[in-house]
């Protein structure tokens, strides 16, 4: 029997623990196949901040998720063992430090045979996750869906943000550049050419006025072709949704994409050998009516129910 969700009949919703999903709470990931981890991060960004309050309010957002999904059937606590594992204690003060300390701690998780599903945080923190996602699997593919390709070389001089960790993983060599998938890319750039890097590397981008109003799913099918049985992180930037649905980020950009899309994409990689998946950049204090943060708690569960092992009914 694997750890379970506590159920809404037997705690109403409101109550019970705050960890995602009221799932079970973990001092490490031993015997777990999948653990939620939240980064309370916001001294990468470099507008509005707050997503140093993200886990926590994707944590509480979580409370109304129920065990199976509807569509696709997956049955994710029937079939793999899951736990919430806490945060990372950042040094709040420190960012290059932080950044250390993420590393050191995805290092120790990672000796157990276990994948991380992190809560943002800002997107600096998906950098130091790949330094040790790679050190264990190699060089990496990578969907990266976000409004900004994140390839800055560097802000105010700081090499560290959370406009470059893409530009950082790739110059280290933690990226498989023929198998990276950047989706969502939209708005105004600091040159023309912003975009034209990360293809020069060999990513493929995605812009969203390629996608607008179309099914992602053939999209999903094409990412599955490309990447095969390799290893491949998943990292989703909120801000790659449409304002609309998701306000509450730092840096929001129209006319991104819808959340039936993100479920196309996401339920679309099922089969995919994933070793790592994130949710960042939602930042409460702008999410009046919580939707950013309930959605990134549903994104979240879905891709939990493609992780590798998840049996559907
Ligand atoms: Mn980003
Ligand atoms: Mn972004």
């Amino acid at each position: 029997m694997f750890n379970q969700p506590l159920g809404g009949n037997e705690m109403p919703r409101f109550g019970g623990p705050g960890t995602m999903m009221r799932l079970p709470a973990a001092d490490s990931a031993a015997g777990l196949d999948a653990c939620f981890v939240g980064i309370p991060m916001d001294i990468g960004t470099s507008l509005r901040a707050g997503t140093r309050f993200g886990p926590r309010q994707i944590r509480a957002e979580s409370l109304l998720i129920r065990p199976y999904n509807m569509y696709t059937r997956a049955a994710p606590f029937d079939s793999i063992n899951v736990a919430d594992i806490g945060d990372v204690p950042i040094n709040t003060f420190d960012l290059k430090d932080s950044v250390e300390r993420i590393t050191r701690f995805y290092d120790a998780l990672l000796c157990h045979d276990t994948i991380p599903l992190t809560l943002g945080g800002d997107h600096t923190l998906t950098y130091p996750v790949l330094r040790a996602i790679a050190r264990k699997h190699g060089p990496v593919a990578l969907v990266h869906v976000d409004a900004h390709a994140d390839i800055n070389e560097h802000m105010f001089g700081e090499a560290i943000a959370h406009g470059t960790p893409f530009r950082r993983a790739f110059e280290d060599g933690l990226l498989d550049a023929e198998r990276v998938f950047q989706i969502g890319l939209r708005g105004t750039g600091y040159t023309a050419e912003d975009f034209d890097t990360a293809r020069e590397w060999g990513f493929t981008v995605v812009q969203a006025e390629e996608i607008w109003m179309q099914s992602l799913t053939p999209l999903a099918q094409r990412i599955v072709d490309v990447v095969g049985e390799r290893p491949v992180y998943l990292s989703f930037d909120i801000d790659s949704l449409d304002p609309s649905f998701a306000p509450g980020t730092g840096t929001p950009e129209i006319a991104g994409l819808t959340p039936p899309q993100a479920l196309q994409l996401i339920r679309g990689l099922r089969g995919l050998n994933l070793v790592g998946c994130d949710l960042v950049e939602v930042s409460p204090p702008y999410d009046m009516a919580g939707t950013t943060a309930l959605t990134a708690a549903n994104l979240l569960y879905e891709m939990l129910c493609i992780l590798p092992g998840v049996q559907t009914r």
